[in-house]
């Protein structure tokens, strides 16, 4: 888990490794019992539920997952979706945000790189 800048947000935010990735996917398909897991593994016995949190039932254990790995609570579930590291390029040696994609040859968000592209 990593902070990095996420333009769709335009903030920093915690973008998760590919294992942890594919753990709150895990907990998001197959439910509590993965989540229960990651707590005995980490040996987390404190651990509060949300419960009390309003949420949609089918996003919990995504968010309960995501929670653990990033200790933030994150209310939209589908951005955790975009919350991947790997998804994205090398940070832009001028601005240090991420190049939007692994294949992206310019930084959308200060535009180093662009003189390279054919101009039409
Ligand atoms: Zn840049």
């Amino acid at each position: 888990m990593e902070e990095r800048f996420w333009w769709r947000c335009n903030t920093e935010v915690k973008m998760l490794d590919d294992y942890e990735f594919k753990l709150c996917r895990d907990a998001w398909f197959e439910g509590k019992k993965v989540v229960e897991k990651e707590l005995e593994k980490r040996n987390i016995k404190d651990f509060v539920w949300l419960d009390k949190i309003e949420t949609f039932e089918q996003y919990r254990y995504l968010l309960e997952m995501y929670r653990i790995l990033t200790g933030e609570y994150e209310s939209n579930p589908l951005a955790i979706l975009h919350h991947q590291s790997s998804q994205f390029g090398k940070d832009c040696p001028n601005c240090k945000k991420p190049f939007r994609t692994s294949r992206a040859i310019y930084c959308a968000s200060c535009g180093y790189g662009s003189e390279n592209l054919t101009k039409i």
